[in-house]
């Protein structure tokens, strides 16, 4: 017998990563076109992109949802009805939406199906119905809920409700800041986001005796909420998203892997094992990421919530390429993402399954002449491995304690 479990909603910063996370296991992805969304620095979505990408999900049952959230002015605005016939007619599944300028564009120019991004801080059942009667028919809620709170708005409003459950934080009302606007001139509610939270500030006691303080007061630690899936599922909470348009291969593959793993396990046996659970948490303590916390899925957040330390990067894996080609007993072609030697650490992730290690019997350029390192961006040949398929990821333990995986 199946068990109900919430859609896994995982980003799509690239083309490529769109492929990564469907395959490793996402049911919807959400990315962003050249405008209108609030990644900048991600790369987003070209017309022709967003065309591929929407066939590659859709060939694969997952839905793809278009984030349109920036807070537009009239002149943006003019230039929106054009990109939502090209949506329409590519038939994406939702459209991601904050400014109700937006929506109401929306509604004079497609049927498209509307989701109120996270940006508009819907934390409660008076303002879910508010934003029904305008035609939303489903809620991101704002992080600051909990996962109590948007049962209760879920049940109350009959809308979809979708809530966060891993990925970095803003220490903001979900979004609504503006400290990368004055301290760099970047507005954070059209894109330009500069994490200014994270930087380190000093409070200088003027005309006191206290010495000055140096700290990080505003950087969150990122969200974790795999143990909480039990309560997400008891909460009926239609989709689980995962944060991080920005963030690497490694990242999209493995949280998709994960999540999903732990989903698919929930749907076929009705619970969780607690060697899994700590077996799932050794996983995502691999990918790039602060020190994890809840947020407020329980308890609303609070002065623990708060990453107190310099931005380290000392992760135990890092991506080492993406398998473009599996030769049949002859060899893999790999697209280098960091350079990797011979005689690394290197384990195979397959899209569903244990990840296993992979020694190099050789490392030959594409036209087949035997290397020692490779180089990023190049493309290089390794042994055939059995069952590895076209864009299974291949990381690299930087540290030397290789874990097996389930
Ligand atoms: S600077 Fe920090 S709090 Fe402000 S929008 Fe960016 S991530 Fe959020």
């Amino acid at each position: 017998m199946n068990h109900w479990t919430p859609e896994l909603l995982s980003p799509a910063g690239s083309l490529e990563k769109l492929k990564i996370a469907v395959l490793y296991g996402a049911n919807a992805v959400y990315l962003g076109g050249q405008k209108f969304g609030l990644r900048q620095a991600s790369d987003n979505f070209t017309l022709e992109e967003l065309v591929e990408g929407v066939a590659f999900a859709h060939d694969r049952g997952a839905k793809v949802y278009v984030v349109i959230n920036s807070f537009l002015h009239d002149k943006d605005l003019e230039e929106l009805p054009e990109f939502l016939k090209f949506l329409e007619a590519l038939m994406v599944d939702a459209l991601i939406v904050s400014d109700l300028g937006v929506i109401a564009t929306i509604k004079n120019h497609c049927d498209l199906v509307i989701h109120l991004s996270t940006q508009a801080s819907c934390l409660n059942i008076e303002a879910a119905m508010l934003w029904k009667s305008m035609g939303v028919q489903r809620i991101v809620l704002g992080r600051e809920v909990t996962i109590a709170e948007a049962g209760k708005i879920k049940k109350a409003s009959g809308l979809e409700i979708e809530m966060f459950v891993h990925g970095s934080m803003c220490m903001s009302y979900s979004g609504n800041c503006v400290i990368s606007n004055y301290t760099q001139g970047r507005d954070s509610n059209r894109g330009g986001c500069a994490h200014s939270c994270r930087f380190e500030y000093s409070i200088d006691f003027k005309n006191t005796e206290k010495e000055s303080l140096k700290s990080y007061f505003m950087s969150s630690k990122d969200l974790e909420g795999i143990r909480l899936l039990p309560e997400f599922i008891d909460a009926g909470i239609d989709s689980l998203k995962v944060e991080g348009r920005n963030k690497s291969h490694h990242y999209a593959g493995t949280i998709s892997k994960v999540y999903s793993d732990a989903l698919n396990f929930y749907k076929s046996h009705g619970h969780f094992l607690s060697s899994d659970m700590l077996m799932w948490e050794d996983e995502l303590r691999k990918i790039s990421h602060r020190d994890y916390t809840t947020g407020s899925l329980v308890e609303y957040a609070d002065e623990n919530s708060i990453y107190n330390q310099r931005e380290h990067d000392d992760n135990e894996y890092t991506i080492a390429g993406i398998v473009l080609e599996s030769r049949k007993n002859q060899y893999l072609l790999v697209d280098v993402k960091s350079a990797f030697l011979l005689n690394d650490n290197l384990e195979i992730m397959p899209f569903n399954g244990k990840i296993s290690t992979l020694s190099l019997k050789f490392l030959k350029t594409i036209s087949g002449i035997d290397i020692i390192k490779s180089k990023p961006g190049s493309v290089v040949k390794i042994p055939y491995a059995e069952g590895v398929e076209r864009f299974n990821l291949i990381r690299k333990c930087i540290k030397n304690d290789v874990a097996g995986f389930v």
